[in-house]
C-alpha cells in the first residue's frame, strides 16, 4: 500500500532542458543547487504496471483569453525512479543526512505521466496539481537498496555548482551514495508492433542523492512512514536521446519525433504504449532487472 508521495525534481539535466524551453538566458532557478526541488504528490492515483490511463480533461489555455475545458492534447510520460521508503522517522525529529538510507528500502520504477497544457495553466503559483495526480506507473517490485550495494558510485557534480549545506552533506554520502541504473522508456504506438527506444539514461548523474532527498523531506521535521514513496524527477542526461520525457525530446512539441514506421509525435496518442525499464550491469556481478512499468492510453 502507497502512503504519501512526494515527485522530485532531481536531474541538473532534465531541469536545465526544460527551463530553458521556458527561460533561455537562465535555465536554473537559484534554489536548484541548493535544496532538492519536490512537490506533494497524490497517492490514491498509483497504478502497477499495466494498468491503462485514461486521456484526462483539464482546463486548457490556447489563444483565447479564456480557458477551455478539454482532453488534454499534450499528454506526456516521465521516466523516474521511485524510492520505498521504510523506518520513518517522528514528527519533529529530522532524519540526519548520516542515516538517511537506513530509511531507503528500495527502488522501483515511476512514470509521472504529465498533461503539459493543463499543467502550464494551472501551476503558478502553487505547483502541479491536476496535470499529474490524474495517474503515477510504477512497476510491481522492489529492488532493495542492500541489492545495488556493487553499483553503487560517488557523486559527481558539474564543476561550477556550490557544495550543499552542512545538513545535506555528509562525505560518506559523497563517496558512495550514487547507483548506476540506467533507465530506458520505449513507445509502442498503436500501430507499431515493436516498440521503439525513444531514450537512454543513468539515474548515477542525478544532481541530488536519494539520502539527500530523505535529509530534505524530513528537515523540517515533517515525518515519513514506511510505504512513502519519492519520485525521483524525471532522469535525464546532457544528450539527445537521453532525454527522459516527450517535453524534452520534442522541444514541447516543437520538434516533432519521427518513429521507424513513418508516423510523428509531438504527445502520446491514444492506443501509445509506454514502457520503462531498467537495469544494473557490471562485470563480474548479476545483472539486475527492474522489471516493466507500462501504461497504455485510452480516449478521455
Ligand atoms: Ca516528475
Amino acid at each position: 500500500v502507497i502512503g504519501d508521495y512526494t515527485d522530485f525534481y532531481a536531474s541538473i539535466d532534465h531541469a536545465t532542458n526544460v527551463g530553458r524551453l521556458f527561460r533561455p538566458d537562465n535555465p536554473l532557478l537559484p534554489n536548484y543547487t541548493y535544496l532538492p526541488v519536490a512537490y506533494h504528490g497524490r497517492a490514491s492515483s498509483v497504478l502497477v504496471d499495466g494498468t491503462r490511463v485514461r486521456r484526462p480533461r483539464g482546463q486548457i489555455k490556447r489563444a483565447d483569453p479564456t480557458p477551455v475545458y478539454a482532453p488534454t492534447e499534450m499528454l506526456d510520460y516521465e521516466v523516474e525512479i521511485g524510492m520505498w521508503i521504510g523506518g520513518g522517522n517522528e514528527l519533529g525529529v529530522p532524519v540526519p543526512i548520516e542515516q538517511a538510507e537506513e530509511h531507503l528500502f528500495g527502488f522501483c520504477l515511476l512514470n509521472d505521466w504529465s498533461a503539459r497544457d493543463i499543467q502550464s495553466w494551472e501551476y503558478q503559483p502553487l505547483g502541479p496539481f491536476l496535470a499529474k495526480n490524474f495517474a503515477t506507473t510504477i512497476s510491481p517490485w522492489v529492488v532493495t537498496a542492500d541489492a545495488l550495494a556493487p553499483f553503487r558510485a560517488p557523486l559527481r557534480r558539474p564543476a561550477d555548482t556550490p557544495a550543499s549545506l552542512p545538513h545535506l552533506r555528509s562525505e560518506e554520502n559523497e563517496r558512495s551514495v550514487a547507483f548506476a541504473i540506467t533507465v530506458e522508456a520505449s513507445l509502442r504506438t498503436g500501430n507499431l508492433s515493436e516498440a521503439h527506444v525513444l531514450s537512454r539514461a543513468s539515474f548515477e548523474r542525478m544532481y541530488w542523492t536519494p539520502a539527500q532527498m530523505i535529509a530534505h523531506h524530513t528537515s523540517n521535521g515533517c515525518n515519513l512512514r514506511p510505504g512513502d514513496v519519492f519520485g525521483s524527477g524525471t532522469v535525464s542526461g546532457p544528450s539527445e536521446h537521453e532525454r527522459g520525457c516527450l517535453l524534452e525530446l520534442t522541444s514541447r512539441g516543437a520538434d516533432p519525433l519521427l518513429l521507424p514506421d513513418g508516423e510523428r509525435r509531438t504527445f502520446l496518442e491514444d492506443r501509445d504504449e509506454v514502457t520503462l525499464h531498467a537495469f544494473c550491469e557490471r562485470d563480474g556481478f548479476r545483472r539486475i532487472g527492474f522489471g516493466t512499468c507500462s501504461g497504455r492510453i485510452v480516449p478521455a
